[in-house]
């Protein structure tokens, strides 16, 4: 019988094959995607959120663990489990030399990212990189890993994990780790989640998924069935919006539009809905997916004027491009009057003081609601260009319960030999909101803790203690 079963294709899941092997157990890792597509969510990301306390090789000054602490208590309003916060911010401090022997490369944060350079320790290559070195490191040590095996249901007893099914065959180890994603891939639960709304619209059939189709939450599912202790709410999401044209699954980071500091935002009635300034954008930007879902249609559209061009990190498609606005209006399909309107009014209401994206600087609206509070300018110089956006679903915040040694738990105990890691217990972290790179911090910490701990329960103890 195997040792350690890892179910998951992704960055927890590696991981913890990576640190089950290394304690001296025979692992099985089981992917639902194809080789090809290999990877989950991770395959996507570009960094990592780094705690340390003096400049590092690619990472400039410090950010200390109170830092770090603060910043996660601010976006998740306190929806955090202090301990395990700590520990996963303690662990980003020095998993990186383990990731550089398993072939990780980091590089300093890229341009036009702002803000990142102290905090965010970028991988050279991107997540597609540091998927594929796992993988190859994985297999030099011995791990067997298996494409095209998505587990539909485990067998448990008293809490203790017997077997997996793919499909009708059965497949024992002596612990396994649970690493397979959220459900936003799963559109029907997705619906389920956010429901109708008084427009009657299923506002989650406009959703587009940012990364895997392979995360369709089914073992998140059956633990729910099978009474394991659940942690979040299943409308919580992390969702961004992206452009109207990206593909339904996988089109990835360069769908996102960071253009909307700098322009306006208006509904398909060619209203304004928000602050489009309201705070520095890698701070706002995972917020305007669930405002543009509450618009109807579950539509937004970004106006900019050619003073916005070159500021932001350049889309993969290209904006709708007009000589003026009413030209811009109609090859967007926006009401025209009210289009012009809602800029002719935005434009008289910019006070423009000392432009500087790089500030929260002193250019705001005045007597407007809802106000701009800094880069406003008026939106006036030819040419003009538009973006239609619709809300673009990270990943879902929906897990389990867990404690330090990633053990699942049912009716609040932890089982012996069923641990969880990533985004499927993400939510013991961060409960709702985000900061960028906490995903893969949470992912790479306890993906580790989990693949030590499923070692340790499969009879290798005393490697625990060496890994520990
Ligand atoms: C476009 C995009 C950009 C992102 N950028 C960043 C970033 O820069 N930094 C950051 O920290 N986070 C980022 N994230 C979030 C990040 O991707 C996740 O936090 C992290 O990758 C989660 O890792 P994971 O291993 O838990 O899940 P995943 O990487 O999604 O892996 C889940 C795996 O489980 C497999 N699976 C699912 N169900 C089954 C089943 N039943 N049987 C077998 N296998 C199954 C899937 O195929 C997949 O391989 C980004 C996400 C996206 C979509």
């Amino acid at each position: 019988m195997i040792d350690v079963l890892v179910i998951g294709g992704g960055n927890a899941a590696l991981c913890a094959a990576l640190m089950a092997r290394e304690a001296g157990a025979s692992v099985l890792l089981l992917e639902s995607a194809p080789r090809e597509w290999r990877g989950g969510n991770s395959q996507h990301t570009r960094n990592l959120r780094c705690m340390h306390d003096a400049p590092q090789d690619v990472l400039l000054d410090a950010y200390p663990e109170e830092e770090f602490w603060q910043d996660l208590l601010k976006v998740t309003g306190g929806a955090t489990d202090e301990k395990l916060a700590r520990l996963t911010i303690r662990a980003s401090s020095t998993c990186r030399p383990w990731m550089r022997r398993h072939g990780v490369r980091f590089q300093p944060s890229l341009a036009g990212t702002l803000h990142l350079s102290r905090t965010n320790a970028f991988f050279m290559g991107g997540g597609k990189a540091l998927v594929n070195a796992y993988y190859r490191s994985a297999e030099t040590l011995g791990v067997q890993v298996r494409y095209d095996a998505p587990v539909d249901r485990l067998e448990l007893r008293d809490g203790r994990f017997l077997a997996a099914y793919v499909g009708n065959e059965r497949i024992e180890a002596k612990a396994c780790v649970l690493a397979c994603g959220g459900f936003e891939s799963n559109r029907e639960w997705m619906r389920e989640a956010w429901g109708q709304n008084e427009r009657g619209e299923w506002p989650a059939d406009n959703f587009l998924i940012r990364g895997t189709r392979f995360n369709q939450g089914t073992l998140l599912k059956f633990m729910m069935g099978q009474g394991a202790d659940i942690i979040g709410d299943p409308s919580q999401s992390h969702c961004v919006a992206i452009d109207a044209r990206a593909p339904l699954y996988d089109g990835g980071i360069v769908t996102r539009v960071d253009a909307v500091s700098l322009g306006v935002m208006v509904n398909r009635d060619g209203v304004r809905f928000y602050d489009e300034g309201e705070d520095f954008w890698p701070k706002r930007y995972a917020i305007w997916g669930r405002l543009v879902a509450l618009q109807p249609g579950q539509i937004g559209y970004c106006i900019i004027d050619s003073k916005a061009v070159g500021r932001f990190m350049p889309p993969v498609f290209p904006g709708v491009r007009a000589d003026s606005l009413p030209e811009l209006a109609r090859a967007m399909g926006l009401p025209e009057a009210a289009f012009l309107k809602t800029l002719a009014d935005f434009n008289a209401a910019c006070r423009v003081g000392h432009f500087d994206h790089t500030v929260l600087d002193d250019c705001h609206t005045e007597g407007l609601a809802p106000m701009k509070s800094h880069w406003a300018r008026p939106i006036a110089t030819p040419p003009f260009l538009g973006y239609a956006l619709r809300p673009g679903i990270t990943f879902t915040y929906l897990g389990l319960k867990t404690n330090e040694h990633a053990a699942v738990h049912f009716g609040g105990q932890p089982s012996d030999n069923l641990f969880v890691a990533g985004e499927m217990m993400a939510g013991n972290v961060l409960g709702k909101g985000y900061t960028a790179g906490v995903g893969m911090s949470i992912g790479t910490a306890f993906g580790r803790i989990a693949g030590t701990s499923a070692a340790a329960a499969a009879g290798l103890r005393e490697v625990r203690h060496a890994a520990a």
